[in-house]
């Protein structure tokens, strides 16, 4: 099964994904963790054109730049793990395409049917479930500050506007309202502790493990 990790930067979905793949591990089963964008070789250099800030690109770019390196993840990554009979658990998928590029970037606008376009670049492979790590904008970009003075390399949060990031955010939420038999909503702004035990009880509830 597929369970995607949904959320602004600095919710905290990675550190419980991480954790949520140890507490599978530690019950026999078998978990394969992967992340968007950028893990496959090609999504590697994807990532790289995207995330770099070496280039600009606009908006249509960005997007189907965010497709590809979704296609070749699924086709490379996901559908073999899922084939092997693995959960799949995955750091962000078409809920964050929806949030950052459709709401946060405005394609959503667009004539053409963008929604149709997520649909092909997941090559029918959609998640049984997504957690989404609801946290307010501010204390994500207080914690990614936190983060960054650690050490961390300054993600969209340091160098996009807030008004983006509260797109992105406001996004997350109406996708949950209109889907919310898969999407899980996580209350983020607690300790990992706390965090760790809502992802838990939404998973056994779900899938009786
Ligand atoms: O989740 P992660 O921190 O690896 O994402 C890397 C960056 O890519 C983040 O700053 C995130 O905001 C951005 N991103 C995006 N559009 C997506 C997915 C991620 O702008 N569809």
């Amino acid at each position: 099964r597929l369970i995607t990790f949904e959320g602004v930067d600095g919710c905290g979905k990675s550190t419980q994904l991480a954790l949520a793949a140890k507490a599978l591990k530690s019950q026999g089963e078998k978990v394969v963790t992967t992340f968007e964008p950028g893990d496959t070789p090609m999504g590697k250099k994807i990532r790289k054109l995207l995330l770099s800030g070496k280039y600009v690109p606009v908006p249509e770019a960005e997007l189907l730049l965010f497709l590809a390196d979704r296609a070749q993840h699924v086709c490379e990554v996901i559908q073999p793990a899922l084939a092997s009979g693995a959960w799949v658990l995955c750091d962000r998928y078409s809920d964050s395409t929806l949030a950052y590029q459709l709401a946060a970037r405005k394609l959503g606008s667009r004539t053409v049917n963008i929604r149709e376009m997520l649909t092909f670049a997941e090559c029918r492979v959609a998640p049984a479930m997504t957690l989404w790590f609801d946290l307010p904008v501010d204390v994500a970009a207080e914690r990614m500050k936190k983060r960054m003075a650690a050490g961390e390399k300054s993600t969209r949060l340091d160098d996009e506007a807030l008004s983006f990031h509260q797109r992105v955010s406001a996004a997350f939420a109406s996708q949950f309202e209109a889907d919310a038999s898969r999407i899980v909503r996580i209350d983020a702004s607690h300790d990992i502790e706390a965090v760790r035990i809502q992802v838990e009880t939404a998973l056994n509830s779900r899938f009786s493990i």
